[in-house]
């Protein structure tokens, strides 16, 4: 017996249609929506995908039809494309078909949820004997036939089979495990046009969060998008507001949006620069990330973080995040977490394991706050979770020494060696190859062993100080810190070094 999940706090179900053309995907749309959507259009724009929610059992349920199986293939790999049920269509009459089998690859690989809808049931030349017996073939294999998927017989033409199916979709979405988002007021744009009266708008679907009219629109990044003007629900009329898996249209923005791109929203107009000092004001001074490091075995940097979070839910999504991330030469380690306040234990507990405290919809104490400040131990608080992430990858890779490359400038050999009275040793060379330039580094080789590595301070030709001496000239160089054991026959190279 199959266990139905808590359903409270659950956002609306998205499910997505898909199967053989003329299998009946947009005949379901339109029986399970009440009207005719084939016939939508925007702006003289057939809407290429159609998306509607609809309410069965005093709950919403959201449909998308895709425009096709790449498109749907793309958005699932970009990770945006929010489906919870898959249904796939398969025609009584005509079974399984190239389509239909494609779609079940995609089912296969990336392991979705999903009910068969065998439609066309009221044809004279419907088998639907037939149909499941295709589907096993094709390893699909359904509840009293091996497997586990569900399926429901429908007539969409006739509308039969129609509550049955909404009421299945329910069952098993309510049977499925969810996880919240990990984003935080985000929306995904399904479609961009051009409307004459509206100017751009985009189909979206809200991943996270409440949108509503006048709330400011922006890219992960902080770049502004404008202002929403309008938003209007899938039948075309203004709305004032769109709740979590709604479908709705959103104009206002000052580009056309590309499909299949996550969008931030909030409330408030955030400007970018003000975002960035508002980071770097909270972020990380060089010295505590000095402090920070913490060498292991390996030669990687350790960034150790505690995180105290609001919700249970919010500490595995953050946690989650974190340990994707992955780079070469730092680890993160998250060396506690916990749920409330942040309390002075935490404080205490961050300064002595070097670790960084982070808050996700937190309270902080205005005392917590400046002990941090005093202790120099880094206090952040954030209200969404890819600001933090993005802040622990900075703050990651700012642990990682940067890579420099030597760039040769030219060559020369030792053929003399004087010392000054303040026993500065001159080296008197004979630049052979390129140039030699003050201020650049140098080293010192023997039979191609590097004896010395350091800078020309100094270059002084025919006793008069110069920046540079070319191929084919003779000059005496100072090179600091000064150093023993030099002869001449050594080769000194000149060279820049610059950072990959
Ligand atoms: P799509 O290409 O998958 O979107 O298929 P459509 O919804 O456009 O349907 C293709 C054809 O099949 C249309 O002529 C529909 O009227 C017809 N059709 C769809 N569902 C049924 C059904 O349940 N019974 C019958 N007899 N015809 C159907």
């Amino acid at each position: 017996m199959k266990d139905r999940k808590n359903t409270e706090n659950r956002r609306p179900p998205i499910i997505t249609i898909m199967g053989h053309v003329d299998h009946g995907k947009t005949t379901l749309l339109d029986a399970i929506k009440g009207s005719t959507i084939t016939a939508t259009e925007s702006g003289g724009i057939t809407q290429h995908i159609k998306a509607f929610s609809t309410q069965h059992n005093n709950r919403k349920i959201t449909f998308i039809d895709t425009p096709g199986h790449e498109f749907f293939s793309d958005m699932r790999k970009r990770g945006v494309l929010k489906s919870d049920i898959v249904l796939l269509v398969v025609a009584a009459d005509d079974g399984v078909n190239t389509q239909t089998k494609e779609v079940i690859n995609i089912i296969k690989e990336m392991n979705l949820k999903t009910i068969v809808v065998i439609n066309k049931i009221d044809l004279p030349n419907a088998n639907i004997q037939r149909v499941k017996n295709e589907l096993t073939k094709e390893g699909i294999l359904l509840e009293g036939f091996g497997g586990d998927i569900t399926y429901s017989e429908i007539s969409a033409k006739n509308k039969v089979g129609i509550n049955e199916l909404l009421d299945l979709i329910l069952l098993e979405y309510d049977l499925k495990d969810i996880t919240n988002s990990e984003y935080n007021n985000s929306l995904i744009i399904l479609e961009s046009f051009k409307n004459e009266s509206l100017g751009n708008t985009s189909l979206c679907i809200i991943e996270d969060g409440t949108l509503k009219v006048g709330y400011f629109l922006h890219t992960k990044d902080y770049e502004d998008l404008g202002k929403i003007r309008v938003i209007k629900n899938d039948d075309m009329e203004n709305i004032k507001e769109a709740s979590v898996s709604t479908p709705v249209y959103i104009s206002g923005q000052n580009e056309l949006l590309d499909i299949g791109d996550r969008i931030f929203f909030s409330k408030d107009k955030i400007s970018k620069k003000a975002k960035i000092k508002d980071l770097e004001k909270n972020m990380v001074n060089e010295q505590s990330i000095e402090e920070m490091l913490q060498n292991s075995d390996n030669d990687k940097k350790t960034l150790s973080i505690i995180i105290k979070s609001d919700t249970k839910g919010s500490i595995e999504a953050i946690k989650n995040a974190l340990l994707k991330i992955n780079l070469d030469n730092v680890t993160i380690d998250i060396y506690k977490t916990g749920i409330g306040t942040i309390t002075e234990e935490d404080l205490n507990t961050a300064k002595t394991t070097h670790s960084i405290l982070l808050g996700f919809k937190v309270k902080v104490p205005a005392k917590i706050t400046k002990e941090a400040q005093l202790h120099k131990v880094i206090l952040i608080n954030y209200d969404i979770i890819y600001e933090l992430i993005n802040d622990v990858v900075d703050a990651a890779e700012s642990l990682i020494p940067p890579e420099f490359s030597e760039t040769f400038i030219g060559s020369a050999t030792i053929k003399a060696i004087f010392t000054l009275s303040n026993k500065s040793l001159v080296l008197g060379i004979l630049v052979e190859e390129g140039q030699i330039l003050k201020n650049n580094k140098c080293k010192i080789e023997r039979n191609g062993e590097i004896l010395y590595t350091g800078k020309i301070s100094s270059i002084k030709r025919l006793k008069e100080e110069v920046n540079s001496v070319n191929s084919g000239t003779e000059c005496g160089i100072i090179v600091t810190p000064n150093t023993e054991g030099i002869q001449t026959g050594d080769k000194v190279t000149c060279f820049k070094l610059e950072k990959i």
